[in-house]
């Protein structure tokens, strides 16, 4: 299989949208963020295509401003193209003169030698029956740093600074390691810094990586790429990142908001409002009821009384005692007697856990008995007042899923 990065990220976030992206070959109308995250990208690659040392920050504000009106995004609603208003624009100066200040600052433009600027790479991956994958990606810049070292940095707009943790754990960075080494063999792992560059913080978190996190990037790789060919329907996964979905007009699960000849029924969009009403107010008596017991619970114990009488009722405080067992002796009676297995149930995190202790060849043996299953459906209520601004994620431009002939603004 030939694949991208972003679409393997694709088919994790959500199956449908890998399916219109990968196999209907629908390309993604823009939103305004991935716009706007694009058009940085834009502006940085024009900087470090000259000599970054001898272009003023006005020359790359100016730049900025000069192109700032071809910036545009799809709006689903009306299907036209729509500029990013000026909030963006001040968001995208301020971004771009930090970043500008900052760098020159440290002699970051003398001292670095690019040897790489979006750069395209594809690596070639074997799983262990010996089929070929070809892993395809963008990265923004390669560095040389002195004599002996390179850093791979991968620019974000991200509206949250994500932890070192975190950038540890971003299984993208160890693929364009994979995709450096494979353009220039003679850079070893050791030597390699693979840094994100937060640009809204002007935050740049640089790791290391081991050849063994490498190894273990491409079993990931392997393990995904399996699922995709194996599995035959890409049902769609609704979460946090629908809202930057360009495709919100033609999923299902939006179907009802972009649907114009759909009966509009009054009825059941009361209902779902009454619902959250009701939510609201259940939520707010809830509190109430809970400070009152609390209250009436203090007041018992400082007056040493065991009932207190109301109009309407009264509040008894009872002592109960419950039963439990003491697990270890009961599992060492069941164990012998073969019943212990029976009544112990599998947790997921520990499974996780006891996976990565164990050698790679039993790994892969219990990968292999990894199948899907539909099993539940839940309907579940979100409420829009409950959530914060940005709780719908980030934004993760990625110039991946861009083509050869794709125009990047
Ligand atoms: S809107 Fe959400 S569920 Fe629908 S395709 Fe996009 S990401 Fe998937």
């Amino acid at each position: 299989m030939r694949i991208s990065y972003s679409l393997l990220d694709t088919f994790k976030q959500c199956p449908y949208k890998y399916k219109l992206l990968a196999i209907d070959k629908i390309k993604e109308p823009k939103n305004p963020d991935l716009a706007f995250g694009s058009y940085i990208h834009y502006i940085l690659h024009w900087f470090y295509s000259h000599k970054p040392q001898t272009i003023t920050l006005k020359e790359l504000l100016g730049f900025y401003e000069q192109n700032w009106s071809d910036v545009k995004y799809t709006d689903l609603e009306t299907k036209r193209e729509v500029n990013l208003n000026n909030v963006y624009y001040e968001e995208g100066k301020e971004t771009l003169e930090t970043f500008y200040k900052s760098n020159k600052e440290k002699n970051n433009f003398n001292d670095s030698l690019i040897i790489g600027l979006e750069t395209k790479f594809e690596s070639v991956i074997q799983d262990k029956n010996q089929n070929t994958h070809i892993l395809s990606g963008v990265i923004d810049r390669v560095d040389k740093i002195g004599n002996e070292e390179f850093e791979i940095i991968d620019y974000k707009t991200n509206r949250t600074l994500p932890s070192f943790r975190d950038v540890q754990k971003n299984q993208q960075l160890a693929l364009y390691g994979i995709g450096v080494k494979q353009l220039w063999p003679n850079i070893t792992t050791d030597r390699l810094n693979f840094s994100l560059y937060l640009l809204k913080f002007n935050e740049k978190i640089t790791i290391k990586k081991t050849n063994d996190d490498l190894e273990q990037a491409k079993e990931e790789i392997i393990n995904t790429i399996k699922e995709i060919e194996s599995i035959n329907e890409f049902s769609p996964k609704p979460s946090k990142r629908c809202s930057w979905c360009g495709f919100k007009d033609i999923c299902p699960v939006f179907k009802e908001l972009y649907t114009k000849s759909l009966p509009s029924d009054a009825e059941i969009k009361a209902a779902v409002d009454r619902y959250f009403i009701l939510q609201e107010k259940k939520v707010n008596i809830e509190k109430e009821m809970k400070s009152i017991e609390n209250k009436i619970d203090v007041y018992l114990k400082e007056n040493n009384l065991i009932r207190i009488h109301g109009d309407n009722g009264y509040f008894t405080k009872t002592e109960k005692e419950e039963s439990t067992y003491d697990w270890t002796k009961v599992k060492n009676i069941l164990e012998p007697l073969g019943k212990w297995d029976k009544i112990i149930s599998i947790n997921k995190t520990k499974f996780n856990e006891v996976l990565k202790e164990i050698p790679q060849e039993i790994r892969e043996k219990i990968e292999q008995t990894k199948y899907n299953k539909k099993v539940y459906k839940i309907i579940q209520a979100t409420n829009y007042n409950a959530l914060s601004p940005f709780q719908n994620g980030d934004i993760n431009y990625n110039k991946d899923q861009f083509n050869e002939d794709d125009n990047i603004i």
